[in-house]
């Protein structure tokens, strides 16, 4: 199983929390379609195998490009890989640009899931957030993609965001998740460096959250979509039906797979690679056939620390067995002496599989850090 993500780094303007890379300038989007096609060649021995199970157009913003466009690039990878009769083929998109024809020109390339950026179901919440598209818009676009015979449909929601009440979130998920999706991924507002937020929060303007407005949320989170009949199975990502993003699962189990376009990252046998985020560099090192990548290593240490950090987000936790035969005894033996130091209350042991308690889930991260060698 090997997939291949594809980054499409153009917005039409920034929304404040974001770090992703995208520039807000069009200018160069031929050439970056260029760009790509070439990268498509010059990559094309990267993966193992060339049959791919899941194909991801992310960003950035793949949906300011046209069916026609995006169709042009399926048509470059197909002359080099093989996709899978079940491809899982995932378009993000935000909800303004989803009308009922631009869905059907997506169907009709072999979009067959739709990753939707709604954020928030407020229209006050969006106008802070900078969002160009209001609440009717994004229920329209979930309802249009369902009409449209989408039945893979995932929606991103933002949570943590100061002074919205516990009624205001309630509200934002039942409206969520009355829509017909199968997917949830809702992630905190976090403050990352270089945004808007982290300018805004610097002069004033915005609130930081309190640390028990993110327990609160988190808890409504997980109530509303167990009600709902979704999954948790990972931290920030909910399935209703089993249909759990194989793009993302390929992360977490470090399957295979190759990142095309600035700042799009690949993973082969424990190598990570990236790409420069910076399109005129990646545009120019594409052209002289001598792209500017950087890649890392992944020692035993850090293959186990990923392998920890990963997997106890999911569902699935840390099977001790597995470590062993991945590892070796000295890495289970390092596992079980740091687990004396977590929490009892955030782990739990189903024989030898930790898992995260619920009370853990709101601690993934530092519970993982504490089991690093
Ligand atoms: S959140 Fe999405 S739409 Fe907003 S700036 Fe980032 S990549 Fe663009």
């Amino acid at each position: 199983m090997s997939g291949i993500y594809i980054h499409f780094p153009f917005c039409k303007q920034k929304c404040v929390y974001c770090n992703f890379y995208s520039i807000a300038s069009f200018k160069d989007k031929d050439a970056y379609l260029t760009a790509l096609a070439k990268e498509i060649a010059l990559t094309s021995s990267f993966l193992p195998s060339n049959n791919i199970d899941t194909l991801y157009f992310g960003g950035g913003t793949p949906s300011l490009f046209s069916p026609s466009e995006l169709e042009t690039v399926v048509k470059e990878l197909q002359k080099y890989y093989l996709f899978s009769k079940d491809l899982e083929f995932t378009l993000e998109a935000n909800p303004e640009q989803l009308s009922s024809d631009y869905l059907r020109g997506l169907k009709s390339i072999g979009v067959n899931r739709l990753s939707i950026g709604v954020q928030s179901f407020d229209d006050e919440i969006l106008k802070l957030l900078n969002r160009r598209h209001d609440a009717a818009t994004a229920q329209k676009a979930v309802r249009d993609a369902q009409t449209v015979g989408f039945d893979n449909v995932s929606i991103d929601l933002i949570y943590d965001i100061a002074f919205r009440t516990e009624a205001m979130w309630r509200t934002d998920l039942q409206t969520a998740l009355s829509l017909p999706v199968c997917h949830l991924s809702a992630y905190s507002l976090t403050v990352e460096e270089n945004t808007l937020l982290a300018r805004q929060i610097s002069q004033g303007k915005h609130f930081v959250p309190e640390e028990s407005d993110t327990e609160r949320d988190y808890a409504i989170l997980i109530e509303e979509t167990a009600m709902s009949g979704f999954e948790q199975y990972e931290i920030s990502n909910f399935a209703k039906n089993g249909r759990i993003s194989r793009h993302n699962f390929s992360y977490w189990t470090h399957t295979p797979y190759l990142g095309l376009g600035p700042a799009a990252h690949s993973f082969c046998d424990n190598v990570r690679h990236w790409n420069v985020a910076n399109l005129r560099q990646y545009i120019d090192g594409i052209a002289q056939g001598t792209p500017f990548v950087e890649k890392e290593i992944l020692d035993k240490n850090a293959q186990y620390d990923e392998f920890v950090l990963l997997h106890l987000r999911t569902c699935f936790g840390v099977d001790l067995n597995e470590v062993l035969s991945r590892f070796g005894d000295r890495y289970v033996s390092h596992l079980e002496k740091q687990l004396t130091n977590v929490n009892p209350a955030h782990y739990q042991r189903d024989g030898n599989v930790l898992k995260l308690t619920y009370a853990g889930r709101l601690f993934a991260d530092a519970v993982a850090m504490e089991l690093f060698v």
